[in-house]
């Protein structure tokens, strides 16, 4: 138990490879040091500091017990899909906040979507998360903590982890230092070593946030979340659209294909009679022409505080038809485990729907 005056524990988790060796080295530590604990936390996967004793030199785990730990979330709720390919959780962290992570098992390649904040200040007006407001970022360890909680799953029936897409709550972009400080936890290659191909970073167009992502060059893929092609359109849907307007998110979208010669992917909820006309989709073909840009078509998962619905299959193939007149490929993403409320937010807005009084109808 920590005396009340003490500072508060750090999460070990928190940290990439690089501060955590500042972090020993001021405390007479080596390189050699840091990266035995690296591996004990995400090779092995240890899952509290007693099981260090041994691994490390004493002095170095009596330290870190007295000035660290490893914080974990528990599940507060978690359910499966009718096909059992995707698993839904709602991890709770420390203050009580809860989050949404999905694994989905797909022939042998497994994919986990991750939150990067509880709640979003985003308010695009079909999407739950939006419509719950912005509570507060992660931090890089609890970003960290819910790729963690996966990959203990699958080890036990000996499945890796593939592909991380960070589409679940929250805007990442917003939470540019945690996100990213997560990302370099997640590929270092002493440690999970996720592939820098196989992490999706979606965003709601946040210009500053690409620009910067582009003069970094992060190890992610960038998708960019449109859903409307003309600024009034997109506006409609998305509130941020008005403050950042279609030709500067487009620009900073140029700016890093050029920068990073990178394919951007193009994200567009479908939603009838909204924006699935030929005539949006012309202006979409119009707006990416020449970009190598693929377009995810994904049809709208309905949420209680918006009264859209999804486009109908013929619909969504009509879509499709006018973007590849322009040369633009396309993939319908089914947002899967829609029985389980596996849409962004989905999970902890019917989960918590009594206690929030929303209305009980979807
Ligand atoms: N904030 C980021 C990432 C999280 S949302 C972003 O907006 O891109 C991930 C994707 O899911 C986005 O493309 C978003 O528009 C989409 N989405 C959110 N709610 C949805 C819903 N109810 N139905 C279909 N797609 C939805
Ligand atoms: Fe936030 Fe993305 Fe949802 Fe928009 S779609 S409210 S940006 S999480």
């Amino acid at each position: 138990m920590q005396p009340a005056s003490s500072p508060p524990l750090l999460n070990l988790y928190d940290l990439p490879r690089t501060a955590l060796g500042e972090m020993l080295a001021g405390w007479g530590f080596s390189a050699f040091h840091r990266d035995a604990l690296w591996e004990a936390l995400y090779r092995q996967q240890v899952q509290s500091l007693d099981a260090l004793d041994g691994v490390l030199r004493p002095d170095l785990v009596k330290l870190l017990r007295e000035r660290a730990c490893l914080r974990r979330p528990s599940v507060h709720h978690e359910t499966f899909s009718s096909d059992g390919y995707t698993h839904k959780l709602l991890l709770r962290m420390d203050d009580g906040q809860t989050i949404e992570t999905v694994l989905m098992r797909f022939k042998g390649r497994a994919t986990v979507c991750i939150s990067t904040q509880a709640g979003c200040a985003m308010g695009c007006v079909f999407c739950a998360t939006g419509q719950m407001g912005l509570v507060r970022h992660l931090s890089p360890g609890e970003i960290v903590a819910q790729v963690l909680h996966v990959t203990g799953i699958l080890r036990q029936s000996g499945e890796s982890l593939r592909n991380i897409v960070l589409m679940g709550m929250g805007e990442p972009l917003h939470n540019y230092d945690g996100t990213m400080e997560a990302v370099d936890i997640l590929v270092d290659q002493l440690g999970l070593a996720i592939g820098p191909r196989f992490i999706t970073l979606s965003t709601v167009g946040v210009v500053p946030g690409i620009r910067r992502l582009a003069d970094e060059d992060r190890p992610v893929q960038l998708a960019v979340s449109l859903h409307g092609a003309t600024d009034a359109e997109r506006a409609a849907l998305v509130p941020v659209g008005k403050r950042w307007l279609l030709d500067e998110l487009m620009e900073a979208c140029r700016y890093y294909s050029e920068k990073r010669k990178r394919r951007i992917f193009f994200e567009w909820t479908l939603i009838a009679g909204k924006n699935d006309t030929p005539q949006q989709a012309h202006a979409l073909g119009q707006l990416l022409q020449g970009m190598d840009a693929h377009v995810n078509v994904i049809p709208l998962n309905p949420t209680v505080g918006f009264g859209g619905t999804p486009s109908d299959p013929a619909a969504v193939r009509a879509f499709q038809d006018v973007l590849a007149s322009y040369g633009l490929p396309s993939t319908v993403r089914q947002r899967r485990g829609i029985d389980i409320d596996a849409g962004c937010g989905q999970l902890k807005a019917a989960v918590e729907r009594p206690r929030r009084s929303l209305p009980a109808t979807r």
